[in-house]
């Protein structure tokens, strides 16, 4: 071995316990009592009662790079990443120009993260009405997965999947034994909604009601149903999606689902008027329904939790929730933001490690990533569990400094973050040169 990673807390998918993690080659050797001796020439770092996780993965970043890096960018990103000890993000294929929508555009993509990325970065692509053909070569590229939505994403050049488009799409995802991960808001419902705009986050709330999610998930599983295609509901808000989710799951449909910090942790009675920094699609709902999330996640209805960081330039967080781009900043704050509440309602470390790391690696079909095992790569995050700070928006790392966070004091501090067994940021501050790799598809 060449390292070794001792602690009193080490997640594994065993059980938390005392440990120690032997790394050779920046994968992880074996894990072994507390008290192994290092063999050799084997470096040791202790870090006491620290939690030791596996480094986390997110699946769910908007990058915006290149086109539109002046919101965010891929040194940015994967700074603010490594200090909050993610060491796998996936990139969204929008928002950023092109986008990742052809293989053209992917090499595009993959040439602006090049040498410049302090995590690991594996590319979603994008499934449009009429990129059918598309397909199949983004997936043997190395895409790990298509996203579309079902309701107009914000961008014009990202259309949403119409009913027939998603009958095109879903076979053909399928015929290759692909992955369709989805935006589910239905356009209908959307449409239907009173759109006052304005600064009252009530009238928001309201413009992007319940059922537009309910529905949309309805019609994807139908879809599913048709197709047999494997699909991922990305970014659930309303627990009115829950026993839809929890039926097909029963009926043994291939169905995954995620959901955020942001609507674990905030609540629709405490966003002020005019706080578009909390504006997102689908929005941050009623307390309530928070609980009902955290439930899903108790149960395993909804399996894992990433951050949908998805940033802009300041000047467009107008206080006027129509207007306003919608996207919540939370890459560097996910962990201490989920640990908060999870901490308060009996969840364990472990519990962390299975929504934030384990279960967003197998969606993605990271077989390295995602877990502190014998064969992983030795990514690791090293939390203080019981620590607290203060959240001060200019003190983060990703490139604008708006997040719906500050202010907030939370629990866990990321003492360390560690990529193939090199520390890659510490106490906040990300190190050294970009030693991020670009993921492909295995
Ligand atoms: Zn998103």
């Amino acid at each position: 071995m060449e390292l070794l990673l001792r602690s009193t807390r080490v997640v594994t998918p065993d059980g938390t316990g005392p440990a120690a993690v032997a790394v050779t080659g920046g994968r992880i050797e074996a894990v072994l009592p507390y008290a192994t001796p290092p063999g050799g020439a084997a470096r040791v770092e202790d870090f006491g009662d620290d939690v030791l996780l596996p480094g986390l993965v997110d699946t769910h970043v908007h990058v915006n790079d290149p086109g539109r890096s002046e919101w965010e960018g891929f040194p940015t990103a994967t700074r603010a990443a490594a200090a909050g000890g993610i060491t796998t993000l996936v990139d969204m294929p929008l928002n950023s120009l092109p986008p990742t929508t052809t293989v053209a555009h992917l090499r595009c993509k993959q040439a602006a993260a090049r040498g410049r990325v302090h995590v690991d970065v594996g590319f979603w692509g994008g499934a449009l009405p009429g990129n059918r053909g598309d397909l199949r070569p983004l997936h043997d590229a190395g895409v790990l997965g298509f996203k579309s939505f079902l309701s107009p994403s914000g961008v014009e050049e990202f259309p949403h999947l119409a009913p027939g488009d998603l009958d095109a799409v879903a076979p053909e995802v399928a015929g290759f034994g692909g992955l369709l991960i989805v935006h589910a808001e239905d356009p209908g419902r959307l449409a239907g909604a009173p759109q006052p705009g304005g600064p009252r986050y009530a009238d928001f709330l309201a413009s992007r009601p319940h059922d537009a999610e309910r529905d949309a998930v309805t019609s994807l599983l139908a879809a599913v149903r048709r197709h047999g295609t494997r699909v991922h509901v990305l970014h659930v808000s309303s627990a009115r999606v829950l026993p839809v989710l929890a039926g097909a799951r029963a009926a043994g449909l291939p169905v995954s689902a995620e959901t955020c910090p942001h609507f674990l942790t905030l609540t629709a009675e405490e966003v002020p008027d005019g706080a578009t920094e909390f504006k997102c699609c689908p929005p941050i709902r009623e307390a309530a329904n928070r609980d009902a999330l955290w439930s899903a996640l108790a149960t395993g209805t909804l399996d894992c939790v990433v951050s949908d960081h998805s940033p802009c330039t300041a000047d467009l967080k107008v206080p006027d929730f129509a207007r306003a781009w919608g996207g919540i900043s939370s890459l560097q704050l996910g962990l201490p933001a989920v640990w908060t509440e999870a901490r308060r309602r009996g969840h364990g470390p472990g519990d962390l490690a299975r929504w934030m790391a384990t279960a967003p690696a197998a969606l993605a079909g990271l077989h390295t990533k995602g877990a502190i095992a014998p064969g992983r790569d030795a990514d690791f995050a090293v939390l203080a569990p019981d620590e607290t700070f203060t959240v001060e928006a200019a003190g983060l790392h990703h490139r604008n400094p708006v997040t719906a966070y500050a202010g907030r004091t939370l629990h866990g501090v990321v003492r360390s973050t560690w990529l193939r067994g090199r520390r890659i940021a510490d106490h906040g501050t990300p190190l050294t040169e970009p030693t991020g790799r670009l993921l492909e598809r295995a």
